[in-house]
């Protein structure tokens, strides 16, 4: 099947949105600073941007701490830098509910149908969210990631918006046009921490086994 563009897409609703009366506002899915660095510059000139940080896949806890006080950081120089006003949600925590949904799939490996459970649970918190709460549009910075299959996120995005029809899903691919390749360098140039895996625990060990690899490599450089 061809795959859809989804980056022609979003420019094209851009030109709506530009044209309201008034800036609408959406409901931003953030997963974490660095991943956000490239959509706000994206989106922040053309919306009133809340962003929901749901994000209960994280292990452990204090991994997810960390990965919101980087975004706090972005979100802080957003505003000292181009003087965007993005406000943030935080709903609670649980990762043990969480991988209730996933664990039957804890084997598979990443970029698969615990991947894309994992995409919609958290779409469909932060969708809800959204329309209960009367935004009038809903997205997710995930399609930034070249790890996460845009043309899985925007389908589960559209399915959602049929859910919850009084918000419209607005339609993305940050990674296209160096999005993805920009937005690193944002988060260089803001100094972030930037995790060595996605975020569950099922690759939890293997960003350890990483790191553990990249640090022997460093010193094996030195000695
Ligand atoms: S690898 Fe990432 S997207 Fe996949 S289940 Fe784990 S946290 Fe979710």
């Amino acid at each position: 099947m061809d795959k859809i563009n989804y980056y022609n897409i979003s420019r094209e609703e851009l030109k709506i949105v530009d044209s309201m009366a008034v800036k609408p506002s959406i409901l931003l899915h953030v997963c974490c600073g660095p991943c956000s660095c490239f959509p706000l510059t994206d989106v922040c000139p053309h919306f009133k941007v809340t962003i929901y940080y749901n994000n209960s896949n994280i292990y452990p806890k204090a991994e997810f701490d960390k990965r919101l006080g980087e975004l706090k950081k972005v979100i802080q120089h957003m505003k000292d830098d181009h003087g965007y006003d993005i406000k943030l949600i935080v709903p609670p925590y649980d990762n043990d509910e969480y991988n209730k949904d996933l664990e039957p799939y804890k084997d598979m490996p990443e970029g698969q149908l615990r991947c894309f459970i994992c995409y919609e649970k958290r779409m469909d918190e932060a969708y809800k969210y959204a329309e209960d709460n009367g935004y009038d549009y809903f997205a997710t910075i995930m399609t930034v990631s070249k790890q996460k299959n845009s043309q899985v996120l925007n389908s589960i995005g559209e399915k959602l918006s049929k859910k919850y029809p009084k918000t419209k899903y607005f339609f993305s691919d940050f990674k296209k046009k160096d999005g993805n390749l920009i937005g690193n360098r944002i988060a260089d140039e803001y100094k972030l921490y930037k995790q060595l895996y996605c975020g569950c625990k099922y690759t939890y060990e293997d960003g350890l086994r990483r790191e553990k690899e990249r640090q022997e490599k460093l010193e094996h450089e030195i000695h």
